[in-house]
């Protein structure tokens, strides 16, 4: 494994640690491509791999706080509640997400009418289990070369800052990354999405806003947000909102931006007035980062392998990479090793998103969408009907 900083230097290491059964096209996205019995298998397969992680790390003897707890998306207007509801009601019409509808007495952030439950997500320690998965497949035998930049690469060799490596199989597995090789640098759009935690907070906080341990937390806002209480009661707390940088540059400093970590603090206090309350409000935020997660043209990731240039390629995650990372270095075993399997004949295997546009295309295409999302939220709540815009765009970004 070539790495260029350290392994989990990545999305991989500085998430939200929602271990979730979300993917980044909708179930019924999905049915419209690939047919009604492909995007049930590809459900099935998601909320199986919540699961599978657990195992698989518990296996590998790695602690990174994994608990099942589910996750709670707050509807905390009309326009949100009849979103939830047909969230809701969606799942059940293909009956393998087995979603709730909670009623406002379940749940206790500011001006929830209700809010839908999906227990098919966990709360983890990201930076934990990511090392702890290093550590084990180097006990298994595996070789980690950190500080080792990749500069290119074609079949079969991979030319490195330190010299060049052959290799009989390759796996590129760089995601938001992607967009700075030459050969994937349009395949992936590198969107930033910034977090925040406080310090511990006492129980007694966490029992009066009803979030348990194991619990990961979100609302029906288009500019996605999430949130979890990590195992030693902090809120870690993330967002979109920051822009794209031109010719998909990663730097840094793009990891902290001011505005959005002011943002996200305001919006937890939007949610839970208590933590702005005289009892709380001194309580600090103690960490703030952020980092790029990897979006294909079409919203749809992949895990493909191409037994003529014996080349693999897993990415697209967008922001549900944690368990999807799992399904595809399984799938890819598989694809790898010629074996037909359930994993091999899943509908996200070998597909192919088209390549984002050149600049400066891109730069508006992807800046105009991010003002868009955010103009929805507002469009919202001053009509109180569901937003026009996001009609419009839900075709653009998976839905
Ligand atoms: C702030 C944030 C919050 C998120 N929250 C969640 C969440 O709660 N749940 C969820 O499911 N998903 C979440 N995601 C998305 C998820 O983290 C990613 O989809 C997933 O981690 C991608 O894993 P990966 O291994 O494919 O890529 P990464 O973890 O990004 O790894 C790519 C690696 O490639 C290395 N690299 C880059 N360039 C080179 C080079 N030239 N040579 C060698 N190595 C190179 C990088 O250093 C990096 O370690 C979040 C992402 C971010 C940024």
């Amino acid at each position: 494994m070539l790495e260029k900083e350290i392994a989990g230097f990545g999305a991989s290491g500085r998430n939200g640690g929602w271990c979730s059964a979300l993917f980044p096209r909708s179930t019924a996205s999905l049915e419209r491509k690939h047919g009604r019995d492909a995007a049930l298998a590809m459900r099935r397969a998601m909320v199986a791999t919540v699961d599978e992680v657990g195992r698989a790390s518990a296996d590998a003897g790695i602690d990174a706080d994994f608990v099942k707890g589910g996750t709670i998306a707050y509807a905390r207007s009309r326009v949100q509640l009849a979103a939830a509801r047909a969230e809701v009601a969606e799942a059940a019409s293909y009956g393998v997400d087995a979603l709730e509808l909670w009623g406002a007495d379940r749940v206790h952030a500011a001006g929830a009418l209700g809010a839908a439950f999906d227990p098919a997500c966990a709360r983890l320690h990201p930076a934990k289990l990511v090392r702890g998965l290093a550590a084990a497949v180097e006990a298994r035998g595996a070789a980690i070369a950190e500080q080792t930049e990749v500069l290119d690469y074609r079949p079969g060799r991979v030319e490195t800052a330190h010299g060049s490596v052959t290799c009989d199989r390759l796996v590129i597995a760089t995601e938001g990354y992607g967009a700075t090789l030459r050969p994937t640098h349009r395949r992936v759009l590198p969107l930033y999405s910034l977090m925040i935690a406080t310090e511990p907070l006492p129980d007694a906080f966490w029992d009066e806003i009803g979030i348990a341990h194991g619990q990961t937390f979100a609302d029906f806002r288009h500019l996605v947000i999430y949130g979890q209480r990590t195992a030693d009661n902090r809120f870690a707390f993330g967002g979109r909102g920051a822009r794209y940088h031109w010719g998909s540059a990663i730097r840094p400093e793009y990891d902290r931006v001011q505005r959005v970590f002011d943002h996200l603090r305001r919006t937890l206090g939007e949610l839970f007035p208590v933590l702005d309350s005289a009892r709380f409000r001194d309580a600090a935020v103690t960490h703030r980062w952020g980092g790029p997660l990897g979006v294909p043209r079409d919203w749809h990731a992949t895990a493909s392998y191409d037994p003529a240039t014996r080349t693999a390629w897993a990415g697209g995650y967008v922001g549900d990479g944690l368990s999807t990372t799992n399904l595809a270095g399984r799938t890819l075993a598989d694809l790898m090793t010629g074996t037909d399997s359930d994993l091999t004949r899943l509908p996200w295997v070998n597909h192919r998103s088209r390549s984002w546009e050149p600049e400066p295309l891109r730069f508006a295409g992807a800046n105009a969408g991010l003002l868009a999302t955010q103009f929805a939220d507002i469009e919202e709540r001053v009509t109180k009907r569901r937003s026009l815009i996001a009609r419009v765009m839900g075709p653009l970004t998976g839905h």
